[in-house]
């Protein structure tokens, strides 16, 4: 017994929710009843959750949504009936044979998710590239911080957040761009807001086209027009160097490309500037002012950079701040981009998207190929060096009839995709499609051909890779129902069905090993690390090379040598010009997409947890006052919003926190609840960042009029 409570001595394991990797004890009480509290020793939390934590023991507790045993239909005209792994494994080894005989490896494609174990994605990764001879695997973390990794590599040289969570309490003036923390990654900003309280000198500067609950402990919010943050940073820039706030050494030593910026920046005046944006003059130059009086300077952010159609440059326009202001590889300094979900690291790590080989070794480069066809004992050439098809080109492509078959593993992309109607197409036109779940109520379900029940998060053993680098462990804290299996021993059945070697990993540790042997060598070696290192400090940082003790390296770039071929730093220089889908008189209205503070992507768990739907009960349309008034519009008011590609009806909720000219819908509701006119994703484009093929969420030209029954 524990604290007089009948609860067993839990394990510990990490939260499957955001980005942000929060350390959970789970115990079952004496009835076998899941039960979670905040690790009070994990060095991400210290005991803390936030409300989707808190409740996660309802998701672990509730099975009545989940799918318990392998289904399959024998041709699209007949009904899922189940059937046993051994025929659901066979048939589909059989089917993917035959399509690869017939059109080839790129015929078939994975889509996995940023919620997949770093072990899960490491053997479909190996499966797919190494064995299938297709480069085709992307994820859902594609659609939230692919623009943040080939920012960094473009600036640093590799895909890293060079900072840890420590540094952000100690900064003195952190710069959230294009994020809601306080919502979105609740327990990081409890970090923050007690260092603000511990220092109120603490400056933190806002931008955002909403006024969100991030902005209440804000002391500048700059209320930008969408798709204007290039200017914006541009401006900052112009303005320290104006005022002689650059660090010219640590230019001069570790940088490469500032006087191209210098120039690019003085074309658009501080004013001119300011009339983009649509923010004050002044309110530019007291950022500015702020940035460069502080010892310290951490620049945030996350979606409302990455998902656009200029993300790569967006996201390398606030790294420039860092650089010329020499706030990189210091105490309390450095660029810091949120992910989204709890492993889109760890996922790339094992270089499970189109473009990656693992250890962030480069497809393209063939000396790269060789090393993990070596090291996977498969003969040299096998991996190919032309990227796979990006997320949404995989249903792009399924509507075309080029890819035939896709797998699907832990996402609901019937909700999630961007101008989902296009991919609903796509997958009513697939010749096969399986799906790996663990619910039996996804949308993503009604167009599967075989349906694998997996294991959820409590229920297997693995790791994860958190927003800062910090890998943390997940313990098996109980059984999986019916015949659901751990997506990793799904993988390698199939592998071994499809007659390959190298998937007969004996247990989940034993996979994470073959991982950190692969990465020796690599800037992100963590051949030091294994499971009783992770059991034991709950969480290190990577690198982690053998000869490790501590907990990591909790800080890069301290040497000011970066990872680009001179070892300097790239400040680079681009247009700030926007690209997203142009307004109309018949769409005059931007639609910006994101998070509520209690649901999680597409609300297969946390829509099942009343207490959570408390907080907000349906989809809604934000909109200010000065764009429903002339429309007729009033509070709660069911309205219909259009765009080029479809239509949703919801009620309204009007808000002067949303700047005028822009409306905001959550991203979370799909067509379970009622039919799919809540589903906002039917409205936005597919409009792709040409360079890391991130979708343009942020911007979708809409039209919102009251909805009366025809
Ligand atoms: Fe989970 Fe994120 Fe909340 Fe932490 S902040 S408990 S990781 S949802």
């Amino acid at each position: 017994l524990k604290d007089g409570k009948n609860i067993l001595p839990g394990n510990t394991t990490t939260c499957c929710y955001c980005g942000v990797g929060c350390g959970i004890v789970a115990s079952k009480d004496i009835h076998n009843r899941i039960t979670v509290e905040g690790d009070q020793q994990h060095p991400v939390n210290k005991g803390m959750l936030c409300s989707k934590g808190m409740n996660l023991h309802y998701t672990a507790n509730d099975k009545s949504d989940r799918l318990l045993y392998p289904e399959m239909r024998y041709n699209k005209n007949m009904p899922l009936q189940r059937v046993s792994w051994d025929v659901a494994l066979t048939r589909t080894a059989a089917v993917f044979k035959a399509l690869i005989d017939k059109y080839g490896p790129d015929s078939v494609a994975f889509y996995a998710s940023g919620q997949c174990l770093t072990e899960e994605y490491y053997v479909v990764n190996k499966l797919i590239k190494g064995f299938i001879g297709s480069n085709n695997i992307d994820t859902n973390s594609r659609l939230c911080m692919s623009s943040a990794v080939v920012g960094y590599k473009m600036s640093l040289g590799e895909d890293t957040v060079p900072i840890s969570y420590d540094d952000i309490e100690i900064a003195d003036c952190i710069f959230v761009a294009g994020a809601n923390p306080a919502w979105c990654h609740p327990i990081l900003w409890r970090r923050v807001e007690t260092a603000k309280q511990k220092n109120p000198a603490l400056r933190i500067i806002v931008s955002d086209p909403r006024k969100t609950q991030t902005c209440s402990l804000a002391d500048l919010h700059l209320q930008l027009n969408p798709g204007t943050d290039i200017t914006l940073h541009h401006a900052i820039g112009r303005c320290l160097i104006e005022d002689g706030k650059v660090d010219s050494h640590f230019i001069l030593n570790s940088t490469s490309g500032y006087e191209d910026y210098r120039d690019n920046v003085f074309n658009t005046s501080v004013a001119a500037a300011a009339a983009i944006c649509g923010v004050q003059e002044s309110n530019i130059r007291l950022a500015a002012s702020w940035i460069g009086n502080v010892k310290g300077f951490v620049t945030m952010w996350t979606m409302g950079l990455n998902q656009s159609v200029v993300g790569t440059h967006k996201n390398l326009s606030l790294i420039n701040l860092n650089l010329i202001t020499g706030h990189i590889g210091k105490p309390g300094s450095g660029p810091f981009s949120l992910t989204g979900q709890p492993n889109a690291m760890g996922g790339r790590e094992v270089g499970g998207l189109s473009n990656l080989l693992p250890a962030h070794r480069n497809l393209a480069n063939e000396h790269h190929r060789n090393e993990v066809e070596k090291f996977w004992q498969i003969p040299l050439g096998s991996i190919q060096p032309k990227p796979g098809l990006s997320a949404t080109e995989m249903f792009d492509e399924l509507g075309t009839g080029k890819l035939k078959a896709i797998w699907i593993l832990c996402t609901n992309p019937l909700v999630s995709l961007p101008d989902v109607r296009t991919a609903e197409e796509g997958l009513k036109k697939a010749k096969f499609v399986v799906v790996q779940d663990i619910s039996n109520k996804t949308e993503t379900l009604k167009y599967a051909d075989v349906v694998l029940p997996a294991a959820a998060w409590i229920e297997k053993e693995g790791t994860m890779t958190n927003a800062g680098r910090y890998i943390s462990y997940l313990s098996k804290v109980t059984e999986a129902p019916g015949e659901a299996l751990a997506d990793a021993e799904i993988i390698c059945r199939f592998a071994r069905k499809m007659g390959y070697h190298g998937f007969d990993f004996k247990d989940a540790s034993a996979i994470y090993d073959e991982h950190a042997a692969l990465t020796a060598g690599t800037n992100i070696d963590i051949s030091g690390l294994n499971y009783g290192i992770l059991k034991e400090k709950r969480a290190v940082q990577w690198p982690y090379p053998k000869d490790e003790k501590g907990l990591g390296t909790a800080r890069l770039f301290a040497d000011h040598q970066f990872y680009t071929a001179d070892k300097k730093a790239h400040i680079l220089s681009f247009s700030d010009q926007n690209r997203s889908e142009a307004l109309t008189p018949e769409h005059p209205l931007i639609l910006t997409t994101g998070r509520i503070r209690d649901q999680w992507h597409t609300r297969s768990k946390t829509g099942k947890v009343n207490k959570l739907n408390q907080h907000i009960s349906e989809s809604f349309l934000e909109i200010n006052p000065l764009d429903a008034t002339p429309r007729n519009i009033k509070d709660n008011d069911l309205v219909e919003i259009t765009s080029l590609r479809g239509n949703v009806r919801v009620r309204v909720k009007l808000s002067a926190d949303i700047k005028s000219g822009v409306v905001f819908m959550p991203m979370h509701w799909g067509l379970i609840l009622k039919s799919d006119l809540n589903r906002v994703n039917n409205l936005t484009n597919n409009l792709t960042d040409p360079i890391s093929k991130e979708p343009d969420f942020k911007f979708t030209a809409v039209q919102v009029k009251i909805y009366t029954k025809a």
